[in-house]
């Protein structure tokens, strides 16, 4: 996807502060962290929206792989995880990508 900014940042034609890689998953700092530690999990094969998300055993990599980069980030025990799914609830980069929030209290809802 050409105009997809996190396929740029896979194909390194964006710089981004990774902190996790595998064959499947990449996982860099947001941008424009809200959280002290702020996290994103995408797949490297782009894939709009959890609405799109067909291969279950991607969708299973994606998951089993927060906990170690939790681990990793030193938030191991306590973060919060976000799929924004629709531009109605805030999503605004349409690859998908699992929010990991922590290093702080978080407030609820
Ligand atoms: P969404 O709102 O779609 O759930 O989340 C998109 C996230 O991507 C936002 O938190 C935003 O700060 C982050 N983001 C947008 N552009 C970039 C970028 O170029 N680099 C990085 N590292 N994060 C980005
Ligand atoms: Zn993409």
């Amino acid at each position: 996807m050409e105009d997809c900014i996190f396929c740029k940042i896979i194909n390194n034609e964006l710089p981004s502060t990774k902190v996790y890689e595998d064959d499947d998953v990449l996982a860099f700092r947001d941008i424009n962290p809200v959280a002290k530690t702020h996290v994103l999990v995408i797949p490297k094969k782009h894939i709009s929206s959890l609405n799109e998300l067909n291969d279950s055993e991607l969708a299973g990599k994606l998951l089993l792989v927060v906990p170690k980069i939790a681990q990793k980030l030193g938030v191991g025990n306590d973060y919060r995880t976000v799929i924004n799914t629709g531009a109605g609830v805030g999503q605004t980069v349409f690859h998908i990508h699992i929010h990991i929030l922590g290093g702080q209290e978080l407030s609820w809802p």
